[in-house]
């Protein structure tokens, strides 16, 4: 009988998972605005799982296709005259490649950086930190998500009276390279103070406020279930769960760009700060004695981004920012030779209302800013760990570029 029950409870632990054996991601190179079309009315259906949105004629859009759906999607494509590379053949081998098993980590010296973290861990972290480095670093709860899990932020301090720089990671689940690389610059910074004289000019006269993951909820269940989710975990209807938390913000909430379908992945949620998670982090920045600058991590597609997101005008500082997030692109290709590209939201990536930097640039401060870590597609969402350093240490280049912006006065005025 003992064992009748243990069997079944594996079973329900191994079952609990979602696997995608088989599924694809497909490269699909929209060339005619037919096939935009095309595409668009797809990505409203929100029956696919679009890695990356559609954003224009000749710009290659993602789309992971679930393994029986394959073949009729082929046939499908090749009737609208879309043409297609197989990008990840199979996506369950990446997920298993993506990781290694680590042990949890029994105190701060074992933590390992080049690995990915659950919750928990990450969390754990953040407090041993702060113990482990009382004069540098200061622990704070940002608030509470739906499921009722706290999280923090960790802030890299050396004086009172220093303006704040947010670095805002994990807001999307399943891009766990962003909150892998707020913990890699938390470490680098607090090794590199005293030692490096850039990060230590920079740290004197600025605090960095790292906000690790910002949908707990969301991340937590991308371990334990579905490693492709994306969104927060409220119920937003009988049949579909979770609110896209980077539309759910108070700018222009429920415009262009966010879908009020709630299955779909960029639900914009019933109102305004609807999540518990969105409306904490907001609290949690307006709160903060002098915040000057705000980036919300993202990833996949090598951006560096700025308001607006919402519409096409330009912000009224368009210059400074364009100038900052071009010095940024620049950092990130001299630390390893990749290649991001900087611009404005909407007319980079897409049109998206609801979102952080928007939000932040409209409210709080003239430097805002969003950005889409590594890669290109060749992993997408599914990084291998080894990619966790040097995506983080290009990250930081780009942070250090942007803390000087803040001395430099180019963020205290629209
Ligand atoms: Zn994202």
């Amino acid at each position: 009988m003992k064992l009748l029950v243990f069997l079944s409870l594996f079973a329900v632990c191994v079952f609990a998972r979602k696997t995608f054996h088989g599924d694809q991601v497909l490269r699909l190179h929209p060339i005619t605005e037919g096939q935009l079309n095309t595409l668009q009315n797809l990505e409203k259906q929100y029956e696919l799982d679009f890695w990356t949105p559609v954003r224009g004629i000749g710009i290659p859009v993602d789309i992971r296709v679930p393994s029986g759906r394959l073949a009729s999607f082929k046939a499908y494509l090749s009737t609208t005259g879309i043409h297609y590379a197989v990008f990840i053949d199979d996506v369950q081998n990446y997920i298993n490649a993506e990781r290694t098993e680590h042990p949890t980590p029994k105190a701060l010296a074992d933590f390992n950086y080049h690995v990915y973290h659950h919750f928990d861990e990450i969390q754990q972290w953040i407090s041993d930190m702060a113990a482990a480095h009382p004069k540098l670093l200061t622990n704070s709860t940002v608030g509470t998500s739906y499921e009722g899990l706290k999280f923090s932020a960790l802030t890299v301090t050396t004086k009172k009276g220093n303006p704040q720089f947010v670095i805002n990671c994990g807001i999307h689940a399943r891009e766990w390279i962003s909150p892998a690389t707020c913990m890699f610059s938390v470490k680098q910074l607090v090794t590199e103070y005293g030692t490096d004289p850039t990060i230590t000019g920079l740290l004197d006269k600025v605090d960095f406020v790292f906000i690790p993951s910002s949908n707990p909820d969301g991340y937590q269940y991308t371990w334990s279930d579905d490693r492709m989710w994306r969104k927060t975990r409220t119920p937003s209807s009988a049949r579909c769960t979770g609110v896209d938390p980077n539309r759910n913000w108070d700018a222009n909430f429920g415009g262009p760009g966010a879908s009020d379908m709630p299955c779909s992945d960029t639900y914009y949620g019933p109102y305004a700060f609807s999540e518990p998670c969105t409306l904490a982090q907001k609290k949690f920045v307006e709160g903060l004695p002098n915040p000057k600058m705000y980036i919300d991590v993202h990833s996949y597609s090598q951006l560096w981004m700025f308001p607006y997101g919402y519409k096409l005008d330009r912000p009224s500082n368009f210059d400074t920012l364009d100038k900052i997030a071009n010095d940024s692109v620049a950092a990130i290709k001299v630390t390893h030779g990749k290649t991001y590209q900087s611009g404005q939201i909407s007319t980079t990536i897409y049109v998206a209302s609801g979102s952080t930097a928007d939000y932040f640039y409209d409210n709080v401060t003239p430097c805002s800013f969003a950005a889409e870590l590594r890669d290109e597609g060749q992993y997408g969402f599914l990084l291998p760990e080894s990619e966790i350093q040097p995506t983080a240490e290009e990250s930081l280049a780009a942070f250090q570029v942007m803390a000087q912006a803040i001395i430099d006065h180019k963020c205290d005025s629209y």
